[in-house]
C-alpha cells in the first residue's frame, strides 16, 4: 500500500497541503523539466507541483502534500490511481506477454469480446473493432481514414468547440485555433459547422444558433448545391466536447445530425474518448440520445489505470480498407488488454455506472448554489464531467484570470481540478469514476470555496477599475 497517503492505515485519507506551493522538492524537478524538456509542455504550467505516488482518489507531490485528483489523467483514471485489481491483473500479464503486435491472443480476444459486450445490443453484432496507436488521435486518424476509404470521398464535417487530439489529421478537425495555427498546411477539406448544444453557451457568436437552426446549417450544408461543400467522408462529433468546456449536444440537434447523415450515407464518427467508459452515465454518451453511430472512437479510460490503448469500433459496411491500411507497432499491448478486462468486470461488479449517476446529482445539488455568483455564467454537466464557467457580468467575456485564480485556490487547499473551453475559462472537474460520496464532499467543498473566494476578489478588484 502507498504510506505518504496512509492508505488504510490512519482512517480516511484526507487533502493536506503545507506551505506554499510548489514545495522545494516540486520546485525542483520542475526546473529541471523546465531545463530539459519540451516548451510545449502543458498541465505543469497551470498546476505548479511534481507528483509522486497515488491511490484511489489521490496523489501526493514531491513534498509530500496530498491531493484529491480530479484531473484523473485527464479522464484516463477511470477506476482512479492504482486500482488494486486492476494492477494485480497487470502483473500477471506482465510475466505471460507483454506485447503481440496485431496477432491474436487469448487476452485480446477476452479484451475483444468485453468491449463488444457494453455496446447496445442492436450494435453488438454488426460492429468490428480496429486496434489503433496507442492515443485518441491515432484512432481519430484511423476512424477518418477508413470513412474516407469506405466513401470514396475527402472532405470531414467537425464542429465548432470540438476536439479530437493533436496529430496532423486530429488537430485538423479540431476547433482549438492556437494550436493549428502555427502548423500550415493541415489536412485539407475539413469543415466546420456551429454545434447545437444545451443551453446558452457563450461557445461564441455561432452558439447563438438554437439546435434547430444548427442542423438547419448541416442539412443545408449537405443538400445545398451551391453550398460550396462537395459531400464529405464522414461527420464527426462530441456528444459532450470536453475540451471545449463541457458542451452538451442538444438531443433534437443529435438526432437530427444522425438522420441527416443517415439519409446521405454519410457515416457519422463519434469520439467517445473522453465521454466513453462511463463518464457521463452510460458506457457510451450516445446512449443517452437513441442514436447509433457508423463508427466509436475509444482510448483514455479503457484500462482504468491509464495503461495506454485505443481503438474504434464501425459498421462492419465500413470494413472495406487493406490490409495494413492503420498499422502501428503499438496496438498489441497485452498488458492494456488485461487491465481493460480487469477494469469491465470491476465496473459491473461495482455498480460503477450507477455510481457515476449518484455522485452526478450529487454534484448537481452541490454546485447549484454557484449560479447566483455573478461571474458564474453556467455550471453543466453529465455523470462525472462537470464545467463551471465562469465570465465578466459587465459584458460576458470569458474570465481565464479568474478561473486560473480559482484552479490555484483550489490547488492550494489540496484539490487538483482542471479548465478548459474558451480562453480557458471554464473550470473543469473529471473525477475518478469510482469516487466515493466523501471524497466528492470534501472536493466540492474546496471548489465551492474557492469560487466564492476568488470571485469576491474578482468582484473587489472590479470595483477598483480592474479585474
Ligand atoms: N478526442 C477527445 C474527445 C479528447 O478529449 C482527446 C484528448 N483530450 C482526444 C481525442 C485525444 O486523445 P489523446 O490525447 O490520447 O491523443
Amino acid at each position: 500500500m502507498i504510506t505518504s497517503l496512509g492508505t488504510g492505515t490512519r482512517g480516511p485519507v484526507q487533502p493536506h497541503v503545507s506551505g506554499e506551493l510548489p514545495g522545494l522538492r516540486s520546485a525542483a524537478l520542475l526546473a529541471r523539466q523546465e531545463r530539459w524538456e519540451s516548451r510545449a509542455r502543458t498541465y505543469p504550467r497551470h498546476l505548479p507541483i511534481a507528483l509522486a505516488e497515488g491511490a484511489g482518489s489521490f496523489v501526493s507531490d514531491a513534498d509530500g502534500n496530498v491531493f484529491i485528483d480530479f484531473l484523473a489523467g485527464a479522464g484516463v483514471l477511470s477506476l482512479g490511481h492504482n486500482h488494486p485489481e486492476i494492477v494485480r491483473s497487470v502483473a500477471r500479464q506482465l510475466g505471460t506477454l507483454t506485447h503481440g503486435l496485431d496477432f491474436p491472443t487469448p487476452v485480446k480476444d477476452a479484451f475483444t469480446q468485453a468491449q463488444l459486450s457494453m455496446l447496445p445490443p442492436r450494435l453488438r453484432t454488426r460492429m468490428k473493432v480496429h486496434f489503433c496507436g496507442p492515443t485518441g488521435a491515432n484512432a481519430v486518424e484511423a476512424a477518418i481514414k477508413l470513412c474516407k476509404t469506405a466513401t470514396c470521398r475527402g472532405g470531414v464535417i467537425a464542429f465548432r468547440g470540438g476536439f479530437h487530439g493533436s496529430t496532423h489529421g486530429a488537430m485538423a478537425v479540431s476547433g482549438l485555433v492556437a494550436q493549428k495555427s502555427p502548423v500550415h498546411d493541415g489536412m485539407p477539406g475539413v469543415h466546420f459547422l456551429p454545434y447545437g448544444s444545451l443551453g446558452t453557451y457563450p461557445t461564441g457568436p455561432a452558439s447563438r444558433l438554437g439546435p434547430q437552426a444548427c442542423a438547419d446549417q448541416l442539412e443545408q450544408t449537405l443538400t445545398d448545391s451551391l453550398s460550396g461543400v462537395p459531400l464529405p467522408a464522414a461527420v464527426l462529433l462530441e456528444v459532450v466536447q470536453g475540451e471545449g468546456g463541457v458542451v452538451i449536444a442538444h438531443p433534437e440537434f443529435l438526432r437530427r445530425v444522425r438522420d441527416v447523415t443517415r439519409a446521405l450515407r454519410v457515416p457519422l464518427i463519434v469520439d467517445e474518448v473522453q465521454t466513453g467508459c462511463g463518464r457521463t452515465g452510460t458506457w457510451f454518451a450516445f446512449e443517452q440520445y437513441g442514436i447509433e453511430p457508423d463508427v466509436i472512437v475509444m482510448s483514455k479510460a479503457l484500462t482504468g489505470i491509464g495503461i495506454p490503448v485505443a481503438l474504434i469500433l464501425y459498421d462492419a459496411a465500413l470494413d472495406t480498407w487493406a490490409p495494413g491500411a492503420h498499422i502501428g507497432t503499438f496496438r498489441g499491448n497485452q498488458l492494456a488488454f488485461a487491465a481493460g478486462v480487469e477494469t469491465i468486470r470491476v465496473y459491473r461488479r461495482d455498480d460503477v455506472l450507477g455510481n457515476v449517476r449518484r455522485r452526478g446529482e450529487q454534484i448537481a445539488n452541490a454546485l447549484s448554489e454557484l449560479v447566483t455568483d455573478p461571474w458564474v455564467r453556467d455550471v453543466r454537466g453529465r455523470g462525472l464531467m462537470w464545467g463551471i464557467e465562469l465570465a465578466c457580468p459587465d459584458d460576458g467575456r470569458p474570465a481565464p484570470r479568474l478561473a486560473a485564480a480559482v484552479q490555484m485556490h483550489a490547488l492550494r487547499h489540496g484539490l487538483i481540478v482542471e479548465r478548459g473551453g474558451r480562453e480557458d475559462a471554464v473550470i473543469r472537474i473529471l473525477p475518478p469514476l469510482n469516487v466515493t460520496a466523501d471524497v466528492l464532499d470534501t472536493a466540492l467543498a474546496i471548489l465551492i470555496d474557492a469560487v466564492h473566494a476568488c470571485t469576491a476578489q474578482a468582484f473587489a478588484n472590479s470595483a477598483e477599475g480592474g479585474v
